[in-house]
């Protein structure tokens, strides 16, 4: 009939929009290239702002002693104490405590959430048992991961450029986040020092590198996206300062804001920018990460709703709630096995409240998020690979078997079986068979909050 002609035909130029050949994403990949090695020289503000972390010497594997890590940055928020026993011994103990950040603070006021933060660190911190406090004259030392763009000053020192995924409160723009952090830790009287403030991505660098020095890279794909890599101290232009002795930087590329005329860009991205709390901005993070996958399926839906009647005569009023179709469970649809796709049903009433649904609904649903998220995937591939680029990790050098680590962390990739895939076969197809033997992704589990930990330990005053 009519109605599932339109609504093929919108899936069919859903597919094509959303279309990543190999070609394309080389484009991208070129692309990225480019703009890395404009932000790198420009102090002016570029797209890829390619900011300079303080970072010059990685854990080499013997950080010993016990840490504390905050790690801000997205839904939750973590509170972490992290027992590090060198080379031989590893991460030897791992504890944490997670809550989720109330949405009213994302859009409040700076003392709000600060107060908050060291609430829950204060709290943390309190329940432990005498064995683990600090000796006498002796301060607890915290690394503070914040997964947002900061122009940083030392490693424990930053202003905040601007927010991103979904936060957004004014008065903490253009301020010292540790300063911010530390004026709360004393107003609730809570000995302890910040010794690091880290990027998730670099925290993600760092506790790969604890564990394995083949570490090039770290990426993270959870609520929001972004890279840091690291790059040689002299082919940082801006870089003002000393060469380190390393001759090493982490870069904390803020990848998410990459844009690109090679982005293949549909009507429902542009609207979803358009309604964001950060239109223009972030434009790669917006058709990659985990905020924004559902609901670009969301708008789909909604679009084949309206104009194909696609859940019959009415349009769902819930399809209309902007965020109302999470990730998660787009996810938990796209991998729906059962032979009448009974999970899709499941979420399609429950969520959407959309009854009585035909197994041939439920396809074209599950065929929508394949198209979603095969093109985040493949276009987080097309970074990575623009990333090895940069470096010269893209291809085997004659009689070398340099090997390059790229570590990856967030919920989308820890989670999102189908993501995960698409993104490492299609690295493999960028590189060809020869230099796909000398690359590996590999999944370092809370690199974040125990990076921050270790880039603290390398940063103590009690060295
Ligand atoms: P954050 O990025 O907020 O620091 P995480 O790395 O834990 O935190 O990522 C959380 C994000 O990961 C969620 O916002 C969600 O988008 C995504 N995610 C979590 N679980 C799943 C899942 N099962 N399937 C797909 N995406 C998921
Ligand atoms: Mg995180």
């Amino acid at each position: 009939s009519g109605k599932w002609g339109r609504a093929e035909a919108l899936v069919r130029e859903l597919e094509e929009q959303c279309g990543t050949p190999i070609a394309k994403l080389r484009q991208v990949a070129d692309a990225m290239e480019v703009e890395m090695h404009a932000g790198l020289a420009s102090q002016a503000p570029t797209r890829l702002q390619m900011l300079i972390t303080f970072v010059h010497n990685l854990p080499s594997g013997d950080e010993k002693g016990l840490y504390y890590a905050l790690d801000l940055g997205g839904t939750n928020f973590r509170t972490l104490r992290v027992h590090l026993g060198g080379k031989e011994k590893g991460v030897v103990k791992l504890e944490s405590e997670e809550v989720s950040i109330p949405p009213q603070l994302m859009t409040g006021s700076s003392q709000e959430l600060f107060d908050f933060i060291a609430a829950q660190l204060a709290k943390f911190v309190s329940s432990e048992p005498e064995e683990l406090h600090p000796p006498p004259g002796r301060q607890r030392e915290l690394g503070f991961t914040f997964s947002f763009p900061v122009k940083q000053t030392s490693i424990a020192s930053g202003n905040l450029i601007k927010w991103t995924k979904g936060f957004n409160i004014e008065d903490v723009v253009g301020q010292d986040v540790v300063g911010e952090l530390t004026k709360a830790l004393q107003r609730i009287g809570l000995d302890m020092r910040v010794a690091a403030l880290v990027n998730d991505t670099v925290g993600t660098v760092a506790r790969a590198r604890f564990s394995d020095q083949d570490v090039i890279a770290g990426v993270i794909l959870g609520t929001g996206t972004n890279a840091a890599y690291v790059e040689s101290a002299h082919a940082i232009p801006k870089w003002q300062g000393l060469l380190p002795k390393s001759g090493e930087m982490v870069i904390n590329m803020e990848w998410g804001n990459f844009s690109s005329s090679h982005l293949p860009l549909t009507e429902y991205d542009q609207a979803l920018d358009a309604d964001s709390l950060n239109p223009g901005e972030q434009i790669f993070e917006k058709i990659i990460s985990g905020m924004y996958l559902g609901d670009i399926v969301r708008r789909v839906l909604l679009k084949m709703a309206e104009e194909a009647d696609f859940f019959g005569d009415t349009v769902p009023p819930k399809l209309r709630i902007p965020f109302i179709l999470r990730t998660p469970d787009m996810s938990k649809m796209h991998h729906d096995t059962t032979p009448d796709l009974k999970e899709v049903g499941k979420k399609l009433k429950d969520i959407l409240e959309i009854n009585n649904t035909s197994l041939k609904m439920r396809k074209i649903v599950v065929e929508v998020c394949e198209i979603v998220a095969a093109r985040g995937a493949r276009l987080s591939a097309a970074g990575v690979f623009g990333i090895l680029k940069k470096i010269g990790r893209d291809k085997v050098k004659a009689g070398e078997k340099q090997k390059s680590v790229v570590a990856l962390d967030g919920g989308l990739f820890e989670h999102y079986t189908k993501f995960r895939s698409s993104l490492e076969s299609t690295i493999k197809v960028l590189l060809g068979d020869e230099a796909a033997e000398t690359v590996s992704i590999e999944h370092f589990n809370d690199g974040s909050g125990i990076g921050a930990a270790l880039l603290a330990a390398s940063n103590s005053h009690y060295l």
